[in-house]
């Protein structure tokens, strides 16, 4: 493996670049540990992956730069919720601070593919292109606020009910605490009508939603993390947006990867499954396969 130059994509400075994960290491770590088998690739059902996506994004100072809140991020939210240990939590501007990292590299990551290949319509690009900079801006440290930009929390909680059909999938196909509690996902997705445009990155449940534009018709509730001190809860929070149909999404994507798996690949899976034996009924995701069970539809 040689090193691998070019510009890092957030101070700029021509050098090594690192392989960068879009969605923090901490959380595939996470995912790995909980996991029963391997951790099922969406994308391609007969592969899985070993790791997050990843690409030669930034230099090592910059690497290490986010690594740190990443750590703080990983004690004080991601790890309390995801083992159930805690609902409620207490933040600072670290926390404002991770969020939108993690957005930034993945809106990078797909304006590489929007600016090049139309994906947008104008109106929303430019809007992209420049929240882009005043996230890069503030992650510099050259400015201390992102202007109207917002970071919201939506902590996916055992979902009790789900309404109807959306996007051709039914409710009794979806697994909406498996899908959202063991994958993660991270992508930008625009609203032309709604005037609302977005990055959502699904961590096990705990999903970001970084708002470039907010619609009139947004109403998002107990949600929003300040850019200081604050608390947050996985309770009480209600969501009227735009962003509601990427959970439709998400699983309609599980659902086509699980129907597309070939029979090799369940065979391999099942094994897995059985290698595990007893501790399956402890594991998060026999839990989730339960609750799924249990959904009233
Ligand atoms: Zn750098």
């Amino acid at each position: 493996m040689g090193e691998h130059f070019g510009k890092c994509a957030l101070c700029w400075n021509e050098t090594v670049l690192e392989l960068s994960h879009i969605v923090p290491k901490l959380v595939i770590r996470e995912l790995k540990k909980t996991s029963v088998g391997a951790i099922r690739n969406t994308a391609n059902p007969n592969g899985t992956v070993q790791d997050g996506e990843k690409d030669y994004m930034l230099c090592g100072d910059c690497e290490d730069l986010f690594n740190v809140y990443e750590t703080e991020f990983a004690k004080a939210v991601f790890h309390p919720y995801v083992r159930g240990e805690s609902d409620t939590f207490n933040y600072d501007e670290k926390l404002f601070y991770l969020l939108t990292s993690i957005s930034w590299r993945s809106l990078y990551q797909d304006l590489l593919d929007f600016v090049p290949n139309h994906v947008v319509g104008i109106d929303a690009l430019e809007c992209l292109i420049e929240s882009e900079k005043i996230m890069r801006d503030f992650l510099l440290h050259k400015r201390t606020d992102i202007g109207t930009i917002e970071n919201h929390i939506f902590f996916f909680d055992q979902v009790i009910s789900m309404e109807g059909t959306e996007h051709g999938i039914s409710s009794a196909e979806a697994r909406p605490n498996e899908t959202m509690h063991r994958s993660v996902s991270s992508y930008t997705s625009c609203d032309e009508v709604g005037n609302t445009y977005f990055t959502i990155t699904n961590m096990m449940g705990l999903v970001l939603i970084t708002y470039y534009k907010l619609g009139p018709n947004e109403r998002l509730v107990n949600t929003k993390v300040v850019n200081g001190i604050g608390t947050i809860a996985a309770k009480n929070q209600q969501m009227q947006s735009s962003a509601c149909g990427e959970f439709s999404y998400m699983m309609q994507n599980a659902t086509e990867a699980a129907s597309s798996m070939s029979e090799n690949q369940k065979q391999k899976a099942i094994e897995r499954i059985k290698k595990v034996g007893e501790d399956i009924v402890n594991s998060a995701a026999y839990k989730d396969w339960v609750n799924d069970q249990n959904i009233k539809r």
